[in-house]
């Protein structure tokens, strides 16, 4: 099959076969010319399958079809859980489109909203949007998005991990109901299967491998390791083994920070990406990745969302993921468009249960073995700075007794009011494990507050928006401790 072959625009093929590709990946021939029919489509795909392709180029086709109208408008619209994903949406639509006369635009939070602005009002064909700065602009009536002929979600179930969907669907129900949807989700839970039902019509449905299945080209490692030597461990493999770029993955900002510090001071070209970075920094860690000046890039789940480098050889799993589907999303970042990639895991003991949780996820045993060549009587390093404090057994430390208990009582209020069910050892343990996640504080209240009561109006079950609320607030949230107590409270009673 040749991309000629599929009914796009000879500008389009021209645009596809200048990238460089030279046939269409599954999804994309079973999904372009459906697409370009103008039905509706739900693609089950995982990441690295090329499925931004397969909704951009039906998307540019059918919009190089001119309007009557002598002014720019918005025709398609595209929302994406991450910044990330947004920019990288925008950068493969100026890449595919390049030989259309189409103008499209990325619109996301953490940068300034004025030349947005200015390019809104200039007029543009195709908006790439996160749903909290899009709401802004909507009600800033700086978006219009009455002519919107095609909307595409992408990565659906990741807009309800990170508790978006109340703003999806606020921002659909601006959106003409005449109209192409199109869906793309890596997982379909029964939440996205509902969002569908009630923003689609007779929609294919193209399913691309098992939903649970890692992609065939990443091998998986998984290697036991006590918490308090896996630095050493993750120095002796950068050391030891021909590593060309490689994505490490912490499960907390603070995580991240230390391990990129600590790298550098070993003498290893590394840098953090994290929702506490700001806009620019995060784009020129990830540009300063991409052309190589970083051999490492220690990221955090919800930042790495949309990362998309090519000729990732490994990734590191510093940290066991809590949830299965976070390590399918996480080794798909290698081993993309059939290049080969590896993928370490670390398991510490107080791991291997989240480990269960992804064997019994992707229904397949893995073998837990310790790294061949590492030397695991020898002390570990001490760790730095405040991380020499007293620490828990598995290595985080312990919070001062105020802070923590102040922590454990907010915590405990959020779940009940989501009506979670209290207590329980699980629970706990889970919340234990996700403390240094939490979003103890932001430096500007009136974000927060704006932010949180979005968040926390979610209708979708408690179970989920407990968890989801908190990977949201935990990873948009800026950290400033201090005054997180009184700030929640405050919240608390307002609600
Ligand atoms: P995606 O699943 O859309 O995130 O795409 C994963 C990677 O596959 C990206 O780096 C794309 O540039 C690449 N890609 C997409 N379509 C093709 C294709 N037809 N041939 C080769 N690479 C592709």
């Amino acid at each position: 099959m040749s991309f000629s072959k599929l009914g796009l625009t000879d500008q389009l093929v021209q645009g596809i076969l200048a990238t460089g590709y030279t046939a269409p990946t599954e999804i994309q021939a079973r999904a372009i010319p459906l697409a370009l029919q103008g039905k509706d489509l739900i693609g089950c795909a995982q990441t690295g399958t090329g499925k931004t392709a397969a909704f951009v180029l039906p998307l540019l086709n059918r919009l190089s079809t001119p309007t009557h109208s002598s002014r720019r408008h918005i025709r398609a619209l595209i929302l994406t859980p991450t910044r990330e994903l947004a920019q990288q949406v925008e950068d493969f639509i100026t890449s595919y489109g390049k030989f259309t006369n189409l103008q499209s635009l990325s619109v996301y939070g953490g940068v300034n909203m004025s030349n947005q602005l200015r390019r809104l009002a200039r007029g543009v064909d195709i908006v790439i949007a996160t749903p909290g700065r899009l709401l802004d602009h909507l009600q800033r009536r700086s978006i219009d998005l009455s002519k919107v002929e095609v909307l595409v979600i992408d990565e659906a179930d990741r807009m309800f991990d990170m508790g978006f969907i109340n703003d999806v669907r606020k921002i659909v129900a601006k959106v003409p109901s005449q109209r192409q949807t199109l869906l793309f989700s890596a997982t379909m839970s029964e939440e996205v299967r509902a969002l569908t039902a009630s923003i689609q019509k007779h929609p294919e449905r193209i399913e691309i491998g098992e939903r649970t299945k890692p992609v065939d080209t990443v091998t998986q490692h998984f290697y036991s390791i006590p918490q308090d030597q896996k630095m050493d461990l993750l120095f002796h493999i950068l050391d030891s083994t021909q590593m060309d770029s490689v994505l490490v993955f912490s499960r907390t900002k603070h995580g991240a920070d230390k391990i990129s510090r600590r790298l550098e001071r070993k003498g290893v070209k590394a840098i953090a990406i994290h929702s506490n970075r700001t806009q620019a920094q995060r784009d020129r860690a990830l540009a300063g990745f991409k052309q190589g000046q970083y051999k490492v890039l220690v990221a955090t789940d919800i930042a790495a969302r949309g990362i998309d480098v090519e000729g990732i050889s490994h990734v590191v799993n510093y940290d066991t993921p809590t949830f299965a589907e976070d390590y399918i999303h996480r080794i798909g970042r290698t081993g993309r468009a059939s290049l080969k990639g590896d993928a370490l895991t670390f398991v510490s003991r107080e791991e291997q249960k989240h480990l269960k949780k992804i064997e019994h996820f992707v229904e397949k045993r893995y073998e837990l073995k310790r790294y061949p060549s590492f030397d695991y009587t020898k002390k570990p390093e001490v760790p730095e700075g405040p991380q020499t404090r007293s620490r828990h057994h598995d290595g985080r430390p312990h919070h001062t007794p105020s802070n923590g208990t102040q922590r454990q009582h907010d915590e405990h209020k959020v779940a009940r009011l989501h009506g979670a069910p209290s207590g329980g050892r699980q629970d706990h343990q889970q919340r234990r494990e996700s403390s240094d996640r939490r979003p103890w504080n932001n430096s500007s209240t009136d974000h927060y507050k704006r932010k949180s009561k979005r968040e926390f109006s979610g209708s979708v079950n408690p179970k989920a928006a407990q968890e989801n609320n908190w990977r949201k607030l935990v990873e948009e949230i800026p950290d400033d401790k201090r005054s997180f107590g009184k700030k929640l409270k405050r919240l608390f009673e307002r609600i």
